[in-house]
């Protein structure tokens, strides 16, 4: 539902292994002690044809919810059994999709108790507990489930707030559920609250994209993600495009959209603090600082990704293969990163944050692992030409390498 950069870090190589090999068969107990959490709940009312995360619609009749959320406490158990005794605590869980709020309430309410039950969490003051929902699925009775089960966050899928470029998504439901969602979610006392929104639609004018943002801005929430459509491969929405039937805007357009929104939301008094992500002063999303800062985190439910002491892994993803698994996590992909490896993703991922890195930690971790000078070089081209600078001790991108950030970024892994 979010943007997969967030919670989709790929494998560098994608080692196939078989649904036997578990966590436990690849990592020795106990278990490195994780910051964070991510569980993924697949299910969604209706695939929309730009998605490529692992959700799917039941078909008629069918009903696994009860045995998802089952095998979801087996996986819990299992891994709170090999988490090192006295473990630090678990500062951030986000539960995503898919769409969790799809659970029946019932269901919903006893996912979130068994998260408190097998995992150490912080306590609620220091606990930073995201749920992932789409508008239409949020009512009062699902915000008190939440508010009762210890989630202090939502971050709701609105995407847009122009039917046209809402159908364009084969998004579903009506702009005014946005503010409806919100305010059971208020009422029920959750105010920390993200907006999803998605830019460069096609058909869509940089006037679309202002209504948007202003509509959006009105609704204040706390947080907001704006990220530039994505074609992802083999997905519906790629597949019209190629054939012609979809056209995508102009990568000028795209940029003047951006631009758009990082003055627009300045001005209102949200601070950027990665590429497509804003937040009031002090609400930046700590789960997700914990990818861009490469820090450890446990996942849980079919395709999720997660990333211990090294080891980056990807449980099985569907969920007929993942409800046959016992135990931890059944791995599709893992794979245990060498020392450059790890610089690498550390550079990926940390330079994507408008802070960005250090600059003496940067230099000695170049002349550690840069033998052959290849990573020391991409940073000096990317200086050179006004994509990258240093300021205060820091190494971020500057506004126009924040336009051209893959460029960046794919030269330094
Ligand atoms: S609701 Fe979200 S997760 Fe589900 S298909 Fe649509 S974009 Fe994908």
């Amino acid at each position: 539902m979010s943007d997969p950069r967030l919670v989709r870090l790929p494998l560098a190589s994608e080692t196939a292994i078989g649904a036997r090999c578990s966590l436990a068969d690849v990592l020795r107990a106990p278990f490195p002690s994780p910051r964070g959490a991510y569980l993924h709940v697949p299910f969604c009312r209706h695939k929309c044809h730009y998605c490529d995360f692992y959700s799917l619609v039941e078909r008629e009749g069918e009903d696994r919810q009860e045995a998802f959320v089952a095998r979801l406490e087996e996986e819990l158990a299992a891994v709170s059994e090999r988490l090192e005794p006295g473990a630090v605590e678990i500062e951030t869980v986000f539960i995503g999709g898919g769409t969790p709020t799809l659970l029946r309430v019932p269901l919903l309410r006893r996912m979130l108790r068994s998260v408190r039950r097998w995992l150490p969490l912080a306590p609620s003051g220091r606990l930073e507990w995201t749920v992932e929902a789409n508008p239409e699925t949020v009512d009062e009775e699902v915000a008190a489930t939440l508010v009762e089960g210890g989630v202090n966050r939502v971050s709701l899928g609105a995407q847009s707030f122009t039917p046209r470029l809402l159908r364009a998504l084969e998004r579903e439901h009506p702009i005014e559920s946005v503010g409806r969602a919100l305010a059971a979610l208020r009422g029920a006392g959750i105010s920390n609250l993200n907006l999803d929104l998605i830019f460069a639609v096609p058909g869509s004018t940089l006037e679309d994209w202002r209504h948007d943002l202003d509509a959006a801005l009105a609704l204040a929430p706390t947080h907001l993600s704006a990220y530039g459509l994505t074609y992802e491969p083999n997905t519906p929405l790629a597949v019209r495009r190629d054939r012609g039937e979809v056209a995508a805007i102009e990568e000028d357009l795209e940029a003047a959209m951006y631009e758009a929104a990082c003055g627009r939301l300045a001005t209102a008094g949200y601070e950027r603090y990665e590429i497509s992500n804003w937040s009031r002063p002090g609400l930046a999303c700590r789960h997700n600082l914990l990818y861009w800062r490469n820090a450890s985190w446990l996942a849980f439910g079919p395709s999720a990704s997660g990333h211990l002491a090294g080891l980056r892994f990807k449980v099985v993803p569907r969920l007929g293969e993942w409800l046959e698994t016992s135990g931890t996590p059944a791995l599709a992909e893992w794979e245990q990163l060498d020392a450059s490896g790890t610089f690498g993703e550390e550079l990926m991922l940390g330079l994507r944050l408008v802070e960005g890195i250090d600059a003496a930690w940067l230099e000695s971790r170049l002349a550690r692992h840069d033998d052959a000078g290849s990573r020391r070089r991409a940073i000096a081209a990317a200086t050179a030409d006004g994509r990258l600078e240093e300021v205060a001790g820091r190494v971020r991108l500057t506004p126009r390498g924040t336009l051209l950030a893959n460029t960046v970024l794919e030269d330094l892994v």
